[in-house]
């Protein structure tokens, strides 16, 4: 039998009947247990994240296939055959941590690769675009997926309103209308790390890359009424279903294959190709095979190793980098500010953050330290004499050639906001096309007449065919 203790391991001797003055009297306030135990309830919940609060999580490896090395010298793609250990986040977006899973939204798509040269997070999605490319919309776009402050309540005026005043949504609303907007479950959905991504190889040199992992379950899709009858039996749809899966060892699995350009070609292709709106064709780009993601143990305890867990993009090993992906640079700064906001400054001492090399930097004090007992060394500066932690030019990225003038550039200028989502729209089918129509339809109810007007003549630009079957589906 294990001993019960106070947090100080101190034995406790009564976990049941408080200390009181009497038997019939008042609790005593020297009874430590009973404070540390409300104290400590009291503190339970942390924030919970401001998007992408809903999330379910398992542990798995990466298994390389292919060789990828004439393009990277990531440690973690060097041989064909070696696996590295991971743990994936998938979420939706929106809704807060007790929403419904069952719902129409984007799944993130977030893993955390714990490789020998440090932590390799791609914090991606289960599209490969986004609802905007210029960070300075990001707060403001989320605002309006969250409730209205005077009424509480979701607004469908407020998501339609920002939409159709940015043409650049609509990519990404054009896969969140469609079927693939409600997934089935988590298992039933790609992922792909949306931005474009740098990979530098041994000569020093940088290709472009985008990650792409394509589920080997196939894809599976819910309608907005099979969506109902779920939610209302079950808010825990894909937690549940991704739990029982791994529990019961049919471990879910994803091929994880890259698109790559060359630093010439991304001069040259007919899309600025760190537009995070835009996808690269696959015809232009085809997929080239990297390795298989398999999910096979899930966590002991959700807290610690799923809500606790923090990911982000600026978590790059040798080998791989950011690029000129606007949005890629605003996400390396909010993520780690998020998590020092909603776990503490050095959540990435806390276990699942940990990476499994030493980490050695001249980072100081600080809430809820407690790295500093195992270090040797106490210094805390550089340059020193004592033999501290040093860089290794090794490391540096090749230089990036910039050009053009600082100033701001009015996105509006790279317009074609309409090529690519009339492709997707073009692959759809007659069934796949009516299910985009109703559920626009659906989600523009209540919206008023002058928003959907605007929204109506954006869809024009794409095709008559779609403007009219939302027309069409409007009238119903
Ligand atoms: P391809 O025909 O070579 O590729 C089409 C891609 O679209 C496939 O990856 C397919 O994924 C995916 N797809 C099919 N139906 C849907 C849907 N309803 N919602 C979301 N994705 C879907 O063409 P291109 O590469 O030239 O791209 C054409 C269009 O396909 C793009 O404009 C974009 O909207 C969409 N797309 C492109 C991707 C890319 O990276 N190039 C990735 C995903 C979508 P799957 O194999 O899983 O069926």
């Amino acid at each position: 039998m294990k001993q019960l203790t106070t947090t100080a391991g101190n034995p406790v001797g009564d976990n049941q009947n408080s200390l009181t003055a009497g038997e019939r009297g008042p609790v005593l306030m020297q009874d430590y247990y009973l404070i540390e135990k409300l104290a400590n309830q009291n503190r339970e919940r942390i924030p919970e994240r401001t998007v992408h609060a809903k999330g379910s999580g398992a542990y798995g490896t990466l298994r390389v296939t292919n060789d990828i090395t004439k393009y990277t010298k990531a440690d973690i793609f060097s041989y064909i055959g070696k696996e590295t250990p991971l743990l994936i986040r998938i979420s939706t977006v929106a809704g807060e941590k007790g929403a419904a899973d069952a719902e129409r939204d984007v799944r993130g798509f977030a893993i955390k690769f714990y490789t020998k040269e440090g932590n390799w997070d791609l914090v991606g999605n289960n599209t490969p675009v986004f609802f905007i490319s210029d960070p300075y919309k990001f707060p403001d776009f989320i605002h309006t997926q969250k409730r209205d402050p005077r009424t509480n309540m979701r607004s469908n005026t407020a998501q339609w309103d920002f939409w159709s005043l940015s043409p650049e949504s609509l990519h990404q609303t054009t896969i969140l209308f469609s079927d693939r907007g409600l997934p089935s479950d988590l298992r039933h959905i790609n992922g792909y790390g949306s931005h474009t991504y740098s990979f530098i190889n041994k000569d020093n040199e940088r290709f472009w890359v985008k990650f792409h992992f394509k589920t080997r379950q196939g894809i599976k899709t819910m309608t907005n009424e099979e969506a109902a009858i779920v939610v209302s039996k079950d808010r825990e749809s894909s937690q549940r279903d991704l739990f029982e899966a791994i529990e019961n060892k049919n471990f879910p699995k994803w091929d994880m294959k890259i698109q790559v350009m060359s630093e010439t070609e991304a001069k040259n292709y007919k899309y600025n190709p760190f537009d995070l709106t835009k996808v690269w064709s696959h015809k232009d780009f085809p997929l080239i095979d990297v390795g298989v993601v398999e999910l096979n143990r899930n966590p002991n305890n959700y807290f610690n190793e799923i809500e606790q867990s923090a990911f982000s993009p600026s978590n790059t090993v040798p080998g791989i980098g950011l690029s000129p992906d606007k949005m890629l640079q605003a996400r390396a700064f909010s993520y780690p500010d998020a998590h020092r906001y909603r776990l503490g400054t050095h959540y990435e001492m806390l276990p699942i953050n940990q990476p499994v090399n030493e980490v050695n930097n001249y980072h100081a004090d600080g809430s809820m330290n407690f790295s500093d007992i195992k270090q040797e060394s106490g210094v805390k500066y550089e340059p020193n004499s004592f033999n501290g932690p040093k860089e290794n030019p090794i490391y540096k990225e090749p230089s990036l050639e910039i050009f053009g003038d600082a100033d701001r550039y009015d996105r509006t200028l790279d317009n074609d906001y309409f090529t690519q989502p009339r492709d997707l729209f073009n692959l759809m089918s007659k069934d796949q096309k009516n299910q985009l129509f109703g559920n626009i339809a659906a989600s523009m109810s209540g919206v008023p007449k002058e928003i959907i007007d605007r929204q109506m003549a954006l869809y024009e630009k794409i095709s008559t065919e779609y403007a009219d079957g939302v027309k069409r589906a409007l009238d119903v």
